[in-house]
């Protein structure tokens, strides 16, 4: 089966670096690019894209596959002693209040978010852990929603709890997180490349929640199994201070000193590092990372809500670091975190020059690409695979078009993307699913999630409910 995408201003791929072909035309064979050129070789099927942008599909190394129940709450301003608080308001829990998700909750989240990112233009994403659940079922969802997934299931030595004052703790784990560890293998043996689709990735959770021996362990199984390792560092000051004081070393060295640190490994966030200007420490994390090859998961819209940013994108880049971009938390628009990226970067620099559309870009295609050890996605090329986006950019909404990729920065959002192709298969047509109903889903998970936020107080350690953790913009009139 055979097909060809006409018409568009397509993003080739010159070799080394993306370029663009005004009316050109791209030919699939099965999950595989053929051709990339001005040529119209025959097809079974033609896609017409007169008129608009046909891109790589986007990666996206950070989408945690959930609702964005907990996510909702990461605003908690009531939290500011717990140093930028991050997931610590939704997942440090009191033991006394632990939940029990309901098996269709979870499954609902995975699907749902993995339908929200395909649907904004991500045909692959990293997800870094979500809620525990039946895993068989994750994988027949990976099936179902169409799109690119690199993870397993995630694992830690210590877990997170508070206490009913609110009081944050770590507490070790009996077995050290090795069952963890040992549930991860079990599913990377089993599961590696179920549907075409999943691949496998490892997940230490945290930095600061895996111990040396766990970090350890970890890296001799992913090289012995040939896959990469993700795990979150400096995503947040308490993390930093929880391992300056038992290790004396910021998070990025304690990585380096556990081995983690490499060419197979993705690092989500790396903000808070020796040398950023709300960490009294200054370790050079960034020539570690640059020198070790380390890549950089950068999501830097959800930091912007803390108030907090990378210092800097460019900066990263100049020193040699691989970054790529993620979402992290809703929306799951790759493509508005472009121009997050961009525009903190240009603040974080004080310059007009810094934060480039081709470096973002690059970032959220061979960026990533890279980062998942992968040299055939992220880029329109014969012998790639056929993860392709068509996007309209020929609206009022955006001005006059003078350079694409400019103005997909500037003016894009996933809303844009009317068509996603994954590995040779049309799985978005008009901005909807070919798979599922996107509809019934979002109702689907809106019941969930309403059920969720109005028992959150049974959760939260103070009994709060959600409306006094994130007040309503506006008051509701009561009659
Ligand atoms: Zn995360």
């Amino acid at each position: 089966m055979s097909l060809r995408i006409d018409g568009g201003t397509v993003v080739g791929w010159s070799g080394t670096q993306h370029e663009l072909v005004p009316d050109g035309s791209v030919l699939i064979e099965g999950d595989t690019i053929k051709s990339v050129g001005r040529a119209r070789p025959p097809a079974d099927r033609v896609i017409d894209a007169s008129g608009k942008l046909v891109c790589p599909g986007f990666i996206n190394l950070h989408v945690h596959s959930q609702m964005n129940v907990g996510d909702y709450l990461l605003t908690d301003a009531t939290r500011g002693d717990y140093m930028f608080a991050n997931y610590f308001v939704f997942a440090g829990l009191s033991k006394e209040r632990m939940p029990q998700m309901p098996k269709e909750a979870v499954a609902m989240g995975r699907a749902y978010s993995q339908l929200s990112a395909l649907r904004n233009g991500s045909t692959t994403i990293l997800d870094p852990g979500g809620p525990p659940g039946d895993l068989d079922d994750y994988v027949a969802i990976v099936g179902r929603i169409g799109g690119r997934v690199f993870t397993s299931p995630s694992y830690r030595s210590r877990d997170t709890f508070a206490d009913a004052s609110g009081r944050f703790s770590y507490e070790d784990r009996a077995d050290g997180g090795k069952s963890g560890l040992q549930a991860a293998l079990d599913f990377v043996r089993k599961f590696n490349n179920a549907h075409g689709r999943l691949h496998a990735f490892l997940i230490p959770s945290q930095a600061e929640t895996c111990s040396p021996a766990l970090f350890k362990e970890t890296m001799v199984a992913a090289r012995e199994l040939g896959v990469g390792v993700h795990t979150h560092a400096g995503g947040n000051l308490r993390e930093f201070v929880d391992i300056l004081y038992n290790h004396r070393r910021s998070p990025i060295e304690y990585l380096g000193d556990c081995g983690v640190l490499g060419p197979r490994t993705v690092l989500g966030h790396a903000v808070f590092i020796g040398g950023h200007s709300r960490v009294p420490y200054h370790s050079d994390d960034l020539a570690l990372l640059a020198e070790t090859g380390t890549s950089v998961g950068h999501c830097p819209y959800k930091y912007a809500k803390f108030g907090a940013a990378l210092e800097s994108f460019d900066r990263y880049l100049g020193r040699g670091i691989n970054v790529g971009l993620g979402t992290d938390t809703f929306p799951f628009d790759i493509v508005a975190e472009m121009r997050w990226a961009a525009m903190i970067s240009r603040i974080m620099e004080g310059d007009q020059r810094a934060g480039r559309a081709a470096d973002v870009f690059n970032a959220a295609t061979i960026g990533g690409a890279r980062a998942l050890g992968r040299d055939d996605l992220g880029r329109l090329a014969p012998g790639a695979k056929a993860d392709l986006l068509v996007i309209n950019q020929r609206d009022v909404r955006y001005g006059l078009v003078r350079d694409p990729i400019n103005a997909l920065v500037d003016a894009g959002c996933g809303a844009d993307v009317e068509t996603v192709v994954v590995a040779g298969e049309v799985v978005v047509d008009k901005g909807a699913s070919t798979r599922v109903d996107s509809d019934a889903m979002y109702r689907d998970a809106e019941r969930l999630a309403r059920n969720a936020w109005d028992n959150w107080a049974r959760r939260d350690f103070a009994g709060r409910s959600v409306d006094q953790i994130v007040p309503p913009a506006f008051p509701t009139r009561a009659s």
